[in-house]
């Protein structure tokens, strides 16, 4: 499959690499929109979008991914906060295709959604 994430999880294209373990990868993003912009993927393919969630067969891999975002944000000082944010389809303005979430922080965020 032709996926840019899947490619950055397998290090064939280079990230600045934040966290990792055995199913979850991190990585800054590159046009960040804060101070701190990571963004946490499994590192398989398993949904392209959350409209593909099914608790059975997803439930496992989005309690991994919701582990390391907590992970993350004392690794990465959010000691005041952050905001996880997910893009789903056309409407929601997701660009990539393999299922992702956005950590903004480091800085007192703006309270409108876009
Ligand atoms: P989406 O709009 O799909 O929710 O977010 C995709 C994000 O991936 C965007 O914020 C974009 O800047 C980021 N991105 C796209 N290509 C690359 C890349 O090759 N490397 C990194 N680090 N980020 C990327
Ligand atoms: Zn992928």
């Amino acid at each position: 499959m032709d996926c840019i994430f899947c490619k950055i999880a397998a290090g064939e294209i280079p990230s600045a690499k934040v966290y990792e373990d055995e199913k979850v990868y991190a990585f800054r993003d590159i046009n960040p929109q804060a101070p701190v912009h990571i963004l946490v993927i499994p590192k398989e393919h398993v949904m392209s979008s959350m409209d593909d969630f099914d608790l059975e067969k997803n439930g496992s891999i989005m309690v991994d991914i919701f582990n390391a975002i907590k992970k993350i944000a004392v690794q990465e000082g959010l000691v005041n906060g952050y905001r996880i944010i997910n893009n789903c389809g056309e409407d929601g303005a997701q660009s990539v295709k393999h299922l992702h979430f956005h950590i903004l922080g480091g800085t007192k965020l703006p309270e409108t959604f876009c």
